[in-house]
């Protein structure tokens, strides 16, 4: 049988381990190492965080999650990703959102895809008997404001979901579907995972790509395939690209998210299920949401979390920006900057109709969790959904192909991409 190595293990690497294997030998690498849920006891690290001030910082993050990886772009913002088994899909909060639309626009149809994926994930939008007091006024005041509010659909299995809040910290009740549950399918099918192995770039002999170079431990080996896919995410594919000597755009967008927030006594958002329901405006959406990073590092977020409720814009900001080896530089635009500002003043709206004074309105730490953009799809590529700068057997399936910034969640349209790719790839194989 012929190999294939599979660089990554979230949305994009474990869709397309899933769906070759049996057609080839799958080598999975994973930088990270197993995913565990936080199993601590939130209230402790509550009282630890009132206890010592300013104590926490960025860099503890993993004291309590160690999959998640946190990056400063050196312009205000942080980057959230996850690097472990599953990649950042196990520390998302579940959202199942198609936004194909863009590459619709180039020529790409996914409909068959996002039908396999209906058949395979459990996603549903019942879950407002989940939602606390607040949420349900919000989304009421959303209506009467004319915003179309939408319950959100969710990859949970809803007779396992508590609606404890704790999506972002991994589920502890194995509700959430995660990326993992097609990667042990992978496993089981016979392909075979090897973690803690970071892959630097990829090999060339006579125009084919004959395997990628993986370090472990300060050592580095050569993994040989017939078919290289990258999945390393849109901040890692870049660099693998860049280190294999392939220039990338620089038109990264990363989906900025700023929350706003009022004191608001006993609203328990930071246990329930977060992003309940989503308002989609035309450059950002906006979603009940406890924000755990603001809560814990944001001397803004003084208030104990029970007593915060919190509403979430997520931009589609310009596809301005880079990452490389030296590490990620992401401005943002001035018209980024004024379509967030739009956002804020629309939470205002909402969280002043619901009887909350300005002034005790606070905002977040600026944050994003959606890298991509950097190898983007162009109609050229809409066929093959490979671009010609890549050896014939190498194929990348991760956010990186995305055309623009989707300003949403993106998971459910990796995976749909995945797929297609997959199916290529068999192709390929025949
Ligand atoms: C807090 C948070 C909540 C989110 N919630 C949602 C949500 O509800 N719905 C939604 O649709 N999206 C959500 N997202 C975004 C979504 O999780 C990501 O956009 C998506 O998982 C990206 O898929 P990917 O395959 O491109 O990369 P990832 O899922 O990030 O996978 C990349 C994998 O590659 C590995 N890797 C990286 N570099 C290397 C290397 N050099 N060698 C080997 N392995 C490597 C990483 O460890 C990782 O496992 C959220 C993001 C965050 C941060
Ligand atoms: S709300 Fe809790 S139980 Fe439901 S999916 Fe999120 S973490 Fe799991």
């Amino acid at each position: 049988m012929k190999t294939a190595i599979i660089v990554g293990s979230g949305a994009g690497g474990a869709t397309v381990a899933r769906e070759l294997q049996g057609t080839y030998q799958v080598t999975v690498l994973e930088a990270g190492g197993p995913f565990h849920p936080f199993a601590g006891n939130l209230a402790t690290i509550e009282r630890l965080k009132t206890a010592a001030g300013p104590f926490f910082n960025r860099r503890q993050i993993p004291w309590i999650l160690p999959a998640m990886k946190v990056d400063a772009t050196g312009d205000g913002m942080v980057l959230v990703k996850g690097m472990g088994e599953g990649g950042t899909t196990t520390i998302c909060t579940g959202n199942a959102i198609r936004q194909d639309h863009d590459l619709k626009a180039t020529g790409i149809d996914l409909d068959a895809e996002f039908q396999e994926l209906a058949r395979e994930i459990p996603i549903h939008s019942d879950h407002e008997s989940l939602w606390r007091a607040p949420t349900r006024e919000a989304f009421s005041v959303c209506e009467a404001l004319g915003l179309r509010p939408q319950p959100t659909p969710k990859m949970v299995r809803r007779e396992r979901c508590t609606g404890c809040g704790r999506c972002i910290l991994g589920c502890p009740h194995g509700a959430k579907w995660d990326s993992r549950d097609y990667l042990h399918e992978a496993i089981e099918k016979g392909a075979e995972l090897v973690s803690g192995h970071r892959v630097r770039k990829f090999v060339i002999e006579d125009g084919r790509a004959i395997g990628v170079a993986a370090s472990s431990g300060g050592r580095t080996r050569l993994y040989r395939g017939d078919l290289i896919v990258l999945a390393a995410g849109g901040l890692g594919t870049p660099v693998i690209l860049q280190q294999s000597g392939i220039e990338c755009r620089p038109t990264l967008s990363v989906d900025p998210v700023l929350c706003v927030a009022t004191r608001w006594e006993k609203a328990l958002q930071s246990h329930e299920m977060p992003m309940p329901f989503i308002v989609q405006k035309e450059h950002f959406i906006i979603s009940p949401y406890f924000d755990f990073l603001s809560f814990f590092f944001d001397r803004r977020w003084r208030h104990s979390a029970g007593d915060i409720f919190s509403l979430m814009i997520k931009l589609a900001d310009a596809n301005s920006g880079n990452v490389s080896p030296e590490g990620v530089r992401k401005p943002l635009l001035e018209l980024d900057r004024a379509r967030l500002e739009e956002g804020v003043e629309c939470c205002r709206a909402i969280l002043r109709r619901m009887g909350k004074k300005d002034a005790d309105v606070f905002l977040g730490t600026l944050n994003a969790g959606h890298p991509g953009g950097m190898l983007p799809l162009t109609e050229k590529e809409s066929r093959t959904l490979h671009h010609d700068c890549l050896p014939d057997n190498l194929y990348v399936a991760d956010a990186s192909l995305f055309p623009k910034s989707l300003g949403n969640p993106p998971i459910l349209t990796i995976l749909a991409l995945a797929k297609r790719i997959s199916r290529l790839c068999r192709e390929h194989a025949g």
